[in-house]
């Protein structure tokens, strides 16, 4: 093989996967782990380091993994990050460490995230969890939502020696990890529960079911319960409507709904009584990671699947490597698609959805060209079910009933991007809540930013 070229990886053959929940990629086992290693240059100023939000030393676990010593290849990757397992597989590398790797400049860049995800799960495998610390502070932290932020956040106060609690409103620890990104891409019992409770093996406590804003506010927290600071990592879980006529009629879903239902609540399992509105033809409306999700699901629930999307395909923000299994899995895209109308039979029931044409103008703010209406371009697609992926905004729960939390136009958190400090003292945010829906690694950055900027200010407290 080519050194040029990245190992190959074993994925499970489309048509099987497209009617199952199963995770679709297998990941390297040791020996092409080590083949996949020994492409690493171990370049000096290594640039994968500088494109890594989170700056695993991504050289030095390397070079142990290609001397097979994944023990040593661990413990490196666990000083920066708390959840590789997770990272491994929905990390953006392409734009990121993979992105920018010397190997990429005249052939593939060194397969990182698989990479990364081997290890991890050899460190499962072989029950190596990371080490907890030895010397307390005796100081309490809360941070609000177990997701990446607040769990990075967590389990970062905990290595330094903080009695940290996390509070999470739903039934169980993981955010967006658990009840948005699907089984078959990130599996549930074996990889997100198994790296939460390598947080909780650092002394992290999580509280399920707990509300911030509606059980006990931010200010209860320190003024009653004796937390000296707060971490808010609760996300950006408000979906958006598009606000077209007929978008509350029965089969209109938003994502996050749908993805619930099925990941969390395990719909899709025979031994759940969870009701799902599966669809025998369902439109996805939208073009990112959490669109073509929710139409990979329609479609292993037994749906013909639409992706409709106003943009042309080189517009699609999804990772190019989603987009690639969806259409591998039979998923049909209709780009250059903006619907209109939702149509409803007597009983409200959804019957189709009237869409017009569009084709790409000049570009606009986001610097992407911006889609034009065609006239007289109306067309009406058959579907019976909806399912609304145009992106989240922060709930506005706690910065309503937190007294000097200040919030941007788009309800998100004002913070400092390197501390994490927010208006209100001893009030630090991180992740989804401060930038709006963005990505596991950088949800994952801020909590470190934000852990070190709360270490710094208690010790000057
Ligand atoms: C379907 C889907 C697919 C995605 N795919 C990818 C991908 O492939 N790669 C990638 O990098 N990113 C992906 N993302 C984005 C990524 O998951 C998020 O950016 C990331 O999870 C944000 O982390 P967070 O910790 O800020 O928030 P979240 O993961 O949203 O966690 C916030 C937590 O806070 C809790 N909470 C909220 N309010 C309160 C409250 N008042 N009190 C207590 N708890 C509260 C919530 O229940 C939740 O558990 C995807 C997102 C979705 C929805
Ligand atoms: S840039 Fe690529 S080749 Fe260089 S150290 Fe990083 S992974 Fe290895």
């Amino acid at each position: 093989m080519s050194v040029l070229e990245k190992v190959p990886v074993r994925e499970q053959e489309p048509q099987e996967r497209a009617a199952n929940f199963e995770e679709v990629c297998y990941g390297y086992n040791k020996d092409e782990a080590m083949i996949e290693a020994s492409r690493c240059i171990n370049c000096k100023n290594a640039r994968c380091v500088k494109g890594c939000p989170v700056s695993i030393d991504i050289p030095g676990f390397i070079a142990k993994v290609k001397e097979g010593n994944m023990e040593e290849a661990f413990h490196i990757i666990s000083k920066s990050s708390a959840l590789p397992a997770i990272c491994g597989r929905v990390c953006p590398q392409e734009t990121q460490c993979e992105g920018v790797c010397i190997r990429g400049v005249k052939g593939e860049a060194v397969s990182i995230g698989k990479l990364e995800r081997f290890v991890a799960d050899w460190a499962r495998e072989n029950n190596i969890a990371p080490q907890p610390a030895t010397e307390k502070k005796g100081k309490k932290v809360a941070v609000i939502g177990a997701g990446p932020a607040g769990l990075t956040c967590a389990g970062d106060l905990a290595k330094l020696g903080y009695d940290v609690t996390i509070f999470e409103a739903l039934h169980e620890a993981g955010g967006v990890l658990l009840y948005g990104i699907p089984e078959f891409r990130l599996p549930k019992d074996e990889v997100v529960k198994a790296e939460i409770e390598n947080v909780k093996k650092l002394g992290v406590k999580i509280e399920c079911n707990v509300i911030i804003g509606r059980s006990v506010t931010i200010d209860e927290l320190m003024e009653e319960e004796g937390f000296e600071a707060v971490f808010i990592g609760s996300g950006a879980g408000l979906p958006k409507f598009m606000g077209i006529p007929g978008e509350n009629a029965k089969g209109v879903f938003s994502a996050n709904e749908f993805l619930t239902r099925n990941n969390l609540m395990k719909a899709f399992r025979e031994d759940y009584d969870t009701p799902i509105h599966k669809g025998q033809k369902v439109a996805v409306v939208g073009g990112g990671n959490v669109a073509m999700d929710a139409a990979r699901t329609a479609l292993r629930l037994g749906a013909e699947t639409h992706i409709v999307y106003r943009r042309s395909e080189a517009e699609l923000p999804a990772r190019a490597e989603e987009v690639h299994h969806a259409k591998e899995e039979g998923i049909i895209f209709d780009t250059l698609t903006n619907p209109t109308e939702i149509l409803t039979d007597d009983n409200g029931d959804v019957i189709g959805m009237n869409c017009v044409r569009m084709e790409l103008g000049e570009p606009d703010a986001s610097g992407r060209r911006r889609p034009v209406e065609i006239p007289d371009s109306q067309f009406t697609m058959d579907v019976d079910t909806v399912i609304m992926a145009l992106g989240t905004s922060p709930n506005p729960l706690i910065s309503s009933t937190t007294e000097g939390l200040d919030i941007n136009k788009w309800k998100c958190i004002v913070a400092d991007e390197t501390t994490g400090a927010t208006s209100k003292p001893g009030v630090f945010a991180g992740g989804d809540a401060v930038t709006g829906a963005a990505t596991v690694i950088l949800a994952m950055g801020a909590g470190k930013a934000a852990a070190k900027g709360i270490d710094e200010y208690l010790s000057n407290k």
